[in-house]
């Protein structure tokens, strides 16, 4: 039996790869990428020539039984996402249960540890996030309004995801339920990590937004958001825990 291998790859800056990230793609057999193209990318800045083969979040079963045969027979696979650690908000988590429960116990999947949008964003945002909600990306519309309330009420710091398609748009529905409730959080925007054009916005809601409009060079790439948990209650006098 082949060993699947998740391995954590870059979320912007191609040296952000560990030595073992690199010796696992050069030896595995086959490497299953979400999207081939934007594997190759570093594939080629580091000359690793091991084929290819496209796993992504519209793979139906055939796909699924193809490398469940490749495993079976012994050949051991690499799986990478797009950007960071297969698993969190993207579709390596699919794979790894299907291949789990296909193969049973006798089958071996290990961990090749890299970068994550979330956790380097949390490295340099400062205190607060010693315990944290990540709600990777909300839902585009059934259940989107119920969440945005819950983070508003959290007590815990939320995390999410957010293409740069809506980045401003989430911030402008923060900004409505905050006036709903009362209340305003702290917003951290994280933007473009480890690439060139990484920034980091931080205030209320508003401000941060105002920053980002400023420039619509702002709203491009790739953004992290954190509300930090705590609350100002316009009824008090100052920022507190509880
Ligand atoms: N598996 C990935 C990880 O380990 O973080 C995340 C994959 S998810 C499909 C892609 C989302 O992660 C983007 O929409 C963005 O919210 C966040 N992301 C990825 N790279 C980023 C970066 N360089 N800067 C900020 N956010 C990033």
């Amino acid at each position: 039996m082949g060993i699947l291998r998740v391995v954590g790859t870059p979320i912007g800056n191609l040296e952000d790869i560990t030595l073992r990230a690199l010796r696992t793609l050069k030896e595995s057999d086959f490497i299953l990428c979400e999207d081939t193209r934007v594997t190759r990318r570093l594939l080629d800045h580091y000359k690793i020539q091991t084929p290819t083969i496209s796993y992504h979040q519209h793979s139906g079963e055939l796909k699924v039984d193809k490398i469940l045969v490749l495993l079976k027979e012994g050949k051991d696979l690499a799986l990478v996402t797009d950007a960071g650690t297969p698993g969190i908000s993207d579709p390596g988590g699919k794979l790894v249960s299907e291949a789990r429960a296909a193969l049973g116990n006798n089958f071996k999947i290990e961990s090749i540890p890299g970068p994550a949008a979330l956790t380097t964003a949390v490295s340099i945002v400062g205190a607060g996030f010693d315990r944290f909600l990540f709600l990777g990306f909300l839902p585009h519309k059934k259940g989107r309004q119920t969440m945005l309330k819950e983070i508003i009420a959290s007590e815990y710091p939320v995390i999410v995801y957010e293409s740069k398609h809506r980045a401003a748009k989430f911030l402008s529905e923060i900004i409505k339920f905050e006036k709903e409730a009362g209340v305003e959080k702290e917003i951290i925007v994280a933007r473009e990590l480890t690439k060139m054009f990484e920034s980091l916005y931080f205030g209320k809601a508003i401000e941060v937004l105002e920053s980002l409009q400023i420039d619509s060079n702002n709203l491009k790439g790739e953004f992290v958001i954190l509300i930090k948990s705590k609350l100002k209650d316009k009824n008090k006098a100052q920022y507190g825990e509880e």
